[in-house]
């Protein structure tokens, strides 16, 4: 995610280092610097102009020369205008009504259908709503399967009528529908074009008139840079909508879109889209992303995700298969498991303090566990339990099972070996200690 800024930001704050005193010449030059990195982004001249000169105003607000650290307290206003610059604080969505009604708008391809059903399966799961999709799209029926698909995957209703091509009165006929059958939420997803078009607005700013959403959501992909923000300024001229989504955060992105929307459309982004499935949706938080972007990591974030993961009955199990020396390859497996519900490995790396810059050259393979569990399913389930048993000859037989080689088997038993031996250590005396700083 935002790799190039990141790299470039980082370059920038590189100036600062080595000097045994900075100078004012060396704040503008880093100035500079981040600039250009802006601008490589794509974001906008003059908000990339305002950002520097906001950040020197600031910097020479609070005599950063004459600090400790200049180089740390410019890093912070860069943050903290970076922060600013997504918006600030964080936006929730609105759930009043009954039912709450939330509107869809965006360009075809920009991953509006896609997100419908991200957003349902987050009412549904975290917030514990009862969501009703809606398809309005009523040129391309196509889009009508799309979003039954969906609704499939996730367990919630969708409302289509095949027949009717007025989507006014298909979006109030899922009011009804919604209201006489206990649905709390109605999601509407409209119709897109490859382009604005003057027909398009018309027709969702028809749906809008008269279903009069308590959230109107703008859909942008992130790929599509400057255009972004163009596509979202003749959205938000007609519908005046209320929070934007980013979509397809995951590819790389160069962060233009990000960073210039909410300055150009003054309206907060709500949620962003991280990947293909389902479960790929996250609140947006400015002030993580801008500690991601300068490579500070997230690590609220990541402690989040693994508290979503955490289920304490399975942490109890384990506990006591630990303390009795029982913990085997089927619990490594499982503990494996858990860690891959938290996403996807990069998108992960990406939340470690300073891990993505040092992991920058690493190729992180989608399924970094592919190997591990080829391995540990060629395992009798005798070995899985009693590891010690694993002679050279079933090393052998596991590598060939799982088609690796028996390097990468003895590597997975050290690793093996040790996770058990820590785990081990954790639970003696000073192991609660341990525990509690891991936050457990
Ligand atoms: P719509 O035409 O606006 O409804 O767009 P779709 O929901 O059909 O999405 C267009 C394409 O983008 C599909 O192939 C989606 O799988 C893909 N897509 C949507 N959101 C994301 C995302 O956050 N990340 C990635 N990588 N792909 C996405």
């Amino acid at each position: 995610m935002f790799d190039n800024l990141s790299d470039k930001l980082d370059k920038a704050f590189h100036i600062l280092k080595g000097h045994g005193k900075i100078t004012e010449v060396n704040v503008a030059e880093t100035l500079k610097e981040v600039r250009r990195a802006l601008l490589d982004a794509d974001v906008n001249f003059k908000i990339a102009k305002d950002f520097t000169t906001r950040v020197k105003d600031k910097a020479i607000g609070q005599n950063v020369l004459t600090t400790l650290q200049p180089g740390q307290l410019l890093v912070k206003l860069v943050k903290d205008e970076l922060t600013e610059l997504m918006g600030g604080d964080v936006a929730g969505i609105n759930l009043s009504g009954h039912p709450t009604v939330i509107l869809m708008s965006g360009l075809q391809g920009s991953g509006k259908t896609t997100f419908s059903g991200k957003l349902a399966h987050y009412l549904k799961t975290k917030k514990n709503k009862k969501p009703l999709l809606v398809a309005c799209d009523v040129y391309r029926p196509a889009a009508i399967d799309q979003l039954h698909v969906v609704g499939g995957q996730i367990g919630v209703e969708v409302y289509s009528e095949r027949d009717n091509n007025n989507p006014v009165s298909i979006a109030e006929n899922a009011i009804k529908h919604a209201k006489s059958n206990g649905f709390n939420v109605v999601i509407v997803d409209t119709a897109g074009r490859l382009a604005v078009d003057e027909e398009m607005m018309n027709e969702i700013a028809n749906v809008h008139k008269a279903i009069q959403p308590q959230e109107t959501l703008f859909v942008v992909d992130s790929m599509t840079g400057q255009d972004a923000v163009n596509t979202a300024k003749a959205f938000n001229d007609r519908l005046d909508f209320d929070g934007v989504i980013l979509t397809k955060l995951d590819g790389d992105t160069r962060g233009g879109a990000a960073l210039s929307i909410k300055s150009v459309v003054n309206k907060p982004i709500k949620f962003v889209g991280t990947g293909e499935k389902m479960e790929a949706i996250d609140v947006f938080y400015p002030s993580r992303m801008a500690e991601r972007i300068l490579g500070m990591g997230d690590v609220v974030s990541l402690v989040e995700r693994a508290q979503e993961q955490f289920d304490e009955e399975e942490a109890r199990k384990l506990q006591k298969k630990i303390a009795k020396n029982e913990f085997g390859f089927d619990d490594f497996l499982t503990q494996i498991q858990q860690v891959k519900k938290m996403g996807n490995m990069k998108d992960l790396v990406g939340m470690i303090p300073g891990a993505s810059k040092a992991m920058k050259d690493v190729e992180i393979e989608d399924d970094a566990f592919k190997h591990i569990e080829a391995i540990i399913h060629s395992m009798t389930p005798k070995e899985r339990s009693k590891p010690s048993i694993i002679d050279v000859k079933r090393k052998n037989r596991i590598a060939k099972g799982s088609g690796t080689k028996i390097e990468q088997v003895n590597q997975l038993m050290k690793q093996f070996d040790q996770m058990s031996k820590m785990m081990k250590m954790m639970q003696g005396p000073g192991g609660k200690n341990l525990m509690k700083m891991m936050g457990g």
